[in-house]
């Protein structure tokens, strides 16, 4: 890691029965960091083979069968819930009866849990292990709370255990990519409604970022420029859209946003992935992506669904350098009784076609809270951090 957050408790590793590898993560001055892990007591099947991804040659991209996922947990009462603290009688994933951040690896991986071996030839008809590691990570011990309702000190601790997974994660041998994201809402397909979010490793470079990578070559290529930095230019020169502006992060609305609600939180300078950042702009992430989530929260009555994406740049790749690491955060929720479905032209033709226009979606989300102050002191989330 590039910087070494001081003055917090180091993580503490334990094992799961089928020999699943488990973290927990502390806030800074939790009690819970000076009591023993306990042990998993449970006896559990041995884990699922590794899955099987094929190569679609008409897109280029791989897909991953994991079929062993057809037998997981689908929103469980909250006394069956795998991601609540053990107690006597009731043991869970998490063996411990109290943490603040608990990471481990997914009982049913998508990717995983064998190794890839370097990437597979891009051929049609080939198959491949689905190579990798999908992990799990548990924003609390509280079975109904929600991440934007935790604090800052939470939000800290989320963003350094997103950190040491990128980084620990960035060295298995065969990994390409570490995707970090949260789904929320049942509306989107989240299994699970304790608060969590979850990390993939992927053995290949994922097709948006491809993309996104060859955007970038094109740009540089016909305009001399760094897209990421024109984009973040472009977007605050205008301002329309812009959310939150702070010494190291801008939120904004992009120009062209696809979902109803859609909200691009970037840094100000190229920076990969979450380890290259600094103590300085994680400090101001926790307090800028808190905010985010507290004005996606005060849109509607009930919670809005979304989903929460970390686009980090591929470890072997000779742009790596150049990409820029962001957050994607997008919700399909359109009024508070309607969702927006991606039919024909979306799922087919991959062709968007937006039902809100970005300005108007950008002024909503600021005029729910007050401005946000990036330079209001450690608890920077000001009058709204009271009464959480
Ligand atoms: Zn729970």
């Amino acid at each position: 890691m590039a910087n070494r957050v001081t003055n917090r408790p180091a993580p503490v590793r334990s094992l799961l029965a089928d020999g699943r590898e488990l973290l927990y993560f502390f806030d800074a001055g939790s009690h819970l960091a000076q009591e023993p892990s306990p042990a998993d007591t449970r006896e559990l099947p041995p884990r699922p083979a590794t899955p099987e991804m094929r190569y679609d040659a008409l897109l280029d991209e791989w897909v991953s069968y994991a079929t062993h996922r057809q037998s997981r947990t689908h929103l469980p009462p909250a006394a069956e819930c795998p991601l609540c603290p053990s107690a006597p009688g009731r043991a869970t994933e998490i063996p411990a009866t109290g943490y603040d951040v608990a990471v481990f690896e997914n009982r049913f991986p998508a990717f995983g849990p064998g190794a890839a071996e370097g990437q597979p030839a891009h051929d049609a008809g080939r198959s491949a292990p689905a190579a990798g590691r999908c992990e799990v990570i548990s924003f609390s011990a509280d079975h109904s709370a929600s991440l934007s309702g935790l604090g800052r000190e939470r939000v800290r601790s989320v963003i350094r255990a997103w950190t040491q997974r990128t980084a620990e994660l960035s060295r298995v041998p065969g990994v390409e990519q570490v995707f970090i994201f949260e789904n929320r809402g049942a509306e989107i397909g989240v299994t699970l409604h304790h608060p969590h979010g979850q990390i993939y490793a992927y053995p290949y470079i994922t097709p948006r970022t491809q993309k996104q990578l060859e955007s970038a070559a094109r740009h540089r290529e016909a305009a001399g420029g760094d897209l990421f930095a024109d984009l973040l230019a472009n977007e605050t020169a205008d301002g329309r859209r812009v959310l939150t502006r702070g010494r190291y992060w801008t939120a904004y609305v992009p120009f062209a946003a696809r979902m109803p609600i859609e909200v691009h939180v970037v840094p100000h300078r190229t920076v990969p992935d979450l380890p290259s950042l600094t103590d300085a702009e994680r400090e101001e992430l926790s307090g800028v992506y808190l905010d985010l989530l507290r004005r996606i929260d005060a849109l509607y009555p009930t919670p809005t669904p979304y989903i929460a994406a970390w686009y980090q740049a591929p470890l072997d790749h000779p742009a790596r350098g150049g990409y820029r690491l962001h957050l994607q955060l997008t919700s399909p929720r359109r009024a508070e009784d309607k969702l927006k479905y991606l039919a024909g032209s979306e799922a087919a033709m991959g062709a968007f076609i937006g039902d809100i226009i970005p300005e108007q979606s950008a002024q909503r989300l600021r005029s729910v809270l007050p401005p946000f102050d990036p330079d209001s002191g450690l608890d920077g989330a000001g009058g709204q951090e009271r009464g959480v």
